[in-house]
């Protein structure tokens, strides 16, 4: 066992819209190909994609909701929002192997088998609870925020996220909730969907103070990058949080074709890097890097695997 691993198998690359959008099913494998040629794949434990039951959808999302999902999946028609997130025949299953991975990635961690697991595709982090959105059916990273609580016990858990989109799927779910130590840097709202995750929302009632709202400009590159990323390191130091969650979005890369962000894969690296030093040092070593956006098919197998490469080598 190393320790890492990685989720690959056709059944989590499933998940994807066809017809030239731009979240096609064909993600999982741009990265892989890069995976494969860095050698990387010899470095990790790699694990096989696993469907997950209804009950654990319910952890998160309304019984109504998924029922509207599975509905959906067996026709393949329509929309499961207002109009970024297409159904298709197979959804609902597609979805369930992005949660049920993740799922299954959480229990190796706990039992201490492999503390850090990369779950590429995850990470659909603007689904709410009930109702998809931005591409996302199922919020993977809310339900593992529930299950970790319920049938874990772990109840401070940090959520930090890159993607250049704020994650407001998880930002609203756990606004109220102190031990969610949300920490997301995205494009400011004013110019970027879902318009949301201004500085100033930082938490309601007994919560206030526990989540990080970073808006940076379009255009925004490492230098901006490494002036805020400090604060996170920060940020998350100061609650010393039991398992950290990664939401590792690659549309935050220069050249994603619909953001306006000039990161590079090597500040991915560096965000995952560091944190997997704050999780050997609080967390047990435990954090799951879950892949998110990411429309540039380039910068997702780069940045990924940036990413993949800081859980190997820490
Ligand atoms: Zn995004």
């Amino acid at each position: 066992m190393s320790i890492a691993a990685v989720y690959f198998g056709d059944d989590l690359g499933r998940y994807g819209f066809g017809d030239g959008h731009p979240f096609g099913p064909d993600r999982l494998f741009a990265f892989w190909a890069e995976t494969v040629k860095q050698n990387l794949d010899k470095q990790v434990s790699i694990m096989t994609p696993v469907a997950c039951d209804e009950k654990s959808l319910l952890q998160f999302h309304t019984q109504e909701y998924i029922d509207r999902v599975k509905q959906a999946s067996v026709t393949g028609s329509g929309y499961l929002d207002s109009g970024d997130t297409p159904a298709f025949k197979g959804v609902f299953e597609a979805g369930s192997y992005v949660v049920g991975s993740d799922l299954d990635a959480i229990q190796r961690m706990i039992s201490g088998e492999t503390p850090r697991i990369f779950v590429p595709i995850a990470g659909l982090h603007h689904a709410r609870r009930d109702s998809a959105a931005g591409f996302c059916a199922f919020n993977d990273c809310g339900i593992i925020i529930e299950t970790l609580r319920q049938k874990y016990g772990i109840q401070r858990i940090a959520y930090v996220d890159i993607d250049a989109h704020h994650g407001d799927g998880v930002f609203y779910a756990f606004e109220s909730d102190p031990d969610v130590i949300f920490a997301d840097i995205h494009e400011d709202g004013r110019y970027l969907y879902p318009g949301t995750g201004f500085a100033d929302e930082t938490g309601k009632g007994n919560a206030r103070g526990t989540k990080l709202n970073i808006p940076v400009d379009p255009g925004s590159d490492d230098t901006v990058f490494h002036q805020i990323w400090p604060q996170v390191e920060d940020f998350l130091i100061e609650f010393k949080p039991e398992i950290i969650l990664l939401q590792a979005g690659a549309d935050s890369i220069e050249g994603d074709p619909i953001t306006h962000m000039r990161f590079s894969p090597a500040a991915h690296g560096h965000a995952a890097k560091h944190l997997v030093q704050i999780a050997d040092e609080y967390c047990q070593g435990r954090i799951l890097a879950m892949g998110g956006g990411g429309y540039n098919l380039n910068n997702l197998a780069l940045g990924w695997n940036e990413v993949l490469k800081a859980l190997i080598t820490g």
